[in-house]
């Protein structure tokens, strides 16, 4: 019997790694993708909470590396709580995770001592352990990454695999907070939505585009079928560049548009075009991302000045009411 609740959480975490453990050696080569995944983050998780990542403080105990800051952030010395936790790329995902999930308030996240890992899942619920135990496992890939200049090292990356590793929690699990709404732009702008939509399958691409008025009306629609479009962030890109151009034929004065792929914002608000542009959360972009849909499913393409189709108006009305 156990005396105090650290232990039994203790004793559920480690006969939870035993379990694990045999599983794995059960499991055979054919594991989807997510599985194998989801083993690396276990036995990642394995490492976090004994200290045993190959962090440079590990380097440095065993002489192979002549000092044990962290080269990132230069703050702290570089252990596996600072790597997955305390380090300022680790912070910034956590930060950029909470906009989607309810993950355990940013005091939880400091080091109580050896079990702090322990402590910190202890609060959680179900769901929420095992996003917690993602967003570590990301940090620390994330981390490693960096210093070793591989894989993918940007927040947006992170958030990106994180939301599709943890889409069957996640659902269950989202943050209420982070719903947002379309909005309108000031007097005297014009805002144009715009989004791709592209099936890896089949390879079936649209795009979509809607422009309003800061009353909401609709001053064009577009959708436009696209034939050899290799990815879904060209069919991103090719959006923007539909609603440049619309916006170009068209003239309103002044144009914002917004897009919910952060990789074609950022090109362009990095680049050295006099666009406006702005990154928005997917649920901000419906009426883009179904006529996009539109235009793939229909494989047709149109304009239309002033009016919309029936089957984005219920969106446009909801999001016009919203804003008034
Ligand atoms: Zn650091």
């Amino acid at each position: 019997m156990e005396k105090s609740g650290i232990f039994s959480v203790r004793s559920a975490y480690s006969l939870g790694l035993k379990l694990a453990n045999l599983d794995r050696s059960q499991a055979s080569s054919s594991a989807p993708d997510g599985e194998r995944k989801l083993w690396t983050h276990i036995w990642t998780g394995k490492k976090l909470a004994k200290d045993i990542l190959p962090t440079r403080r590990a380097k440095f105990i065993r002489k192979i590396e002549t000092g044990d800051q962290c080269t990132l952030c230069d703050r702290e010395m570089e252990n596996s709580f600072h790597a997955a936790v305390s380090c300022l790329q680790a912070r910034g995902l956590r930060l950029a995770m909470r906009e989607f999930w309810l993950l355990p308030d940013e005091d939880q996240f400091t080091y109580s001592g050896p079990d702090w890992l322990l402590l910190v899942l202890d609060k959680c619920s179900p769901v929420q352990r095992d996003l917690v135990k993602l967003v570590l496992w990301r940090a620390w890939s994330t981390h490693n990454n960096i210093t070793h200049q591989s894989g993918p090292t940007s927040i947006h990356d992170g958030v990106q695999s994180l939301l599709s590793m943890g889409s069957r929690h996640g659902k269950q699990n989202i943050n209420p907070a982070s719903k947002r709404v379309w909005m309108a732009p000031p007097a005297g702008w014009c805002k144009i939505n715009v989004d791709g939509s592209f099936v890896e399958s089949t390879g079936d691409a649209g795009v979509g585009v809607v422009a309003r008025d800061s009353a909401g009306k609709v001053v064009f629609t577009a959708w436009r079928v696209l034939f050899r479009c290799a990815s879904a962030a060209e069919a991103e890109a090719r959006a923007c560049v539909e609603g440049f151009r619309l916006a170009s034929q068209w003239k309103p004065d002044r144009v914002i548009i917004e897009s919910d792929c952060a990789r074609i914002t950022q090109a362009i608000q990095h680049g050295e075009l006099e666009w406006k542009i702005s990154l928005v959360r997917r649920d901000c972009n419906s009426v883009a991302n179904d006529l996009a849909q539109l235009a793939r499913r229909t494989v047709h393409s149109a304009v239309w000045l002033g009016q919309a189709p029936a089957c984005v108006m219920d969106i446009i009305n909801s999001e016009c009411n919203l804003n008034t």
